[in-house]
């Protein structure tokens, strides 16, 4: 299916799939005497779904944050769609737009309803009239099964709806990537496949996607590529199926036998 993102049917999608949208080349960071991010190279195409994994502080949030720009580097560079992360200024906001960032924690404005929850960055931020932030909010939350929420106030719904209403807020800025933090381990189990089966449609529908998560249902399905991080290095990369089946590593046989 081609990506939601890229119009004319007329573009070659298959070329403009394969190109690199992100570049991560040679990143540094360390905090302190931690080297949390340890000569991290890797490249993210268009249209691909790259699944995280990795023991706790090895460094995978870490890395989305600096993706996002929310953390700094120490060296290297990182580069989305051609163009190096901005230091700061209107540049920052810029990015920001062009990268969703999904939290284990949902982050939604407490004291907004679901509806202005989605509608409130198009219309700051791109600028939108309220009616077309509206409506496309609208149907954003139908497509993400919780239109019918969209008056209520976020504590009023379950985990698993707001989760999928952070999930339509991301895509409400059209962005270009989405960066998921273990977005279902705050879930109750019950809740964990209503946000896991969005997360499936948008990877067919050819959202680019960087997903920190454990969830192995999940990576088999939906990613092209596993990157298995520990001590702030990327140790294994690998389709799904060559790295859950024959993983290489120790660590990576390690980490696996405690999470299958
Ligand atoms: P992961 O997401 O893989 O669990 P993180 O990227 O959150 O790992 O953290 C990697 C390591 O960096 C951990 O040891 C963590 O304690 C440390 N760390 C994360 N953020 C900070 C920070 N702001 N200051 C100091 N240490 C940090
Ligand atoms: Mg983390």
């Amino acid at each position: 299916m081609p990506p939601a993102d890229t119009a004319p049917a007329t573009s070659n999608i298959s070329v403009r799939r394969g190109e690199p949208l992100v570049i991560v080349d040679h990143v540094d960071k360390h905090f302190g005497d931690l080297h949390v991010l340890n000569d991290i190279n890797t490249v993210v195409n268009r249209g691909e779904v790259v699944v995280v994994i990795g023991p706790s502080g090895s460094g995978k949030s870490t890395l989305c944050r600096a993706i996002n720009r929310l953390e700094t580097i120490d060296s290297g560079t990182i580069t989305i769609d051609g163009e190096k992360l901005p230091e700061e200024g209107a540049g920052l906001a810029k990015l920001r737009a062009d990268v969703g960032m999904v939290f284990q924690s949902f982050n939604l404005f407490a004291h907004k309803t679901v509806l202005e929850n989605v509608t409130l960055a198009p219309i700051r931020v791109k600028r939108m009239s309220r009616k077309d932030a509206e409506a496309k909010a609208m149907e954003l939350l139908e497509r993400v099964g919780v239109a019918n929420q969209a008056k209520k106030m976020p504590a009023q719904l379950s985990g698993g709806q707001q989760q999928r209403v952070a999930i339509a807020r991301s895509l409400a800025m059209n962005p270009k990537l989405i960066l998921m933090d273990e977005p279902t381990s705050a879930l109750d189990p019950e809740m964990i496949n209503e946000v896991l089966d969005v997360m499936v449609g948008l990877a067919e529908q050819g959202m680019t996607m960087i997903v920190v998560t454990h969830e192995m249902g999940f990576a088999r399905k939906a990613a092209d590529r596993v990157l298995f991080m520990a001590d702030g290095r990327i140790v294994e990369e690998a389709t799904p199926a060559q790295f859950f089946d024959h993983p290489e590593s120790d660590r990576a046989k390690d980490f696996l036998s405690k999470i299958l």
